[in-house]
């Protein structure tokens, strides 16, 4: 899955826009709608297509197996690491 590393992040937008299974959004840090947008990735979603890697130029995004043998682990894992890190 691919994984965010925050503070690379410039918010440029251009995972977003080459992800085709709508996996990365924009968010802002704060809940006032102020301060840095990053990307963020919905673990769901992702398929590991690895497409975003290439498009970031900041090196913001590395992708992390997260798989294991109980596939319902899996999509608890995802769900919990939703692909943060700082
Ligand atoms: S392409 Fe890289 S720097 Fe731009 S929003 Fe995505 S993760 Fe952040
Ligand atoms: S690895 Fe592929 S599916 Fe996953 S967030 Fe990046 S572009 Fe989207």
């Amino acid at each position: 899955m691919a994984v965010i590393i925050l503070n690379h992040c410039t918010g440029c937008g251009a995972c977003v826009a080459i992800c085709r299974f709508n996996a990365l959004t924009l968010e802002v840090e704060r809940p006032d709608g102020f301060g840095q947008k990053r990307a963020i990735v919905d673990g769901q979603k992702c398929c590991d297509c690895d497409e975003c890697l290439i498009a970031c130029r900041y090196r913001a995004i590395i992708v992390k197996n997260i798989k294991s043998k109980d596939s319902h682990q899996d999509t608890k894992s995802a769900k919990k690491n939703k692909a943060l890190l700082f």
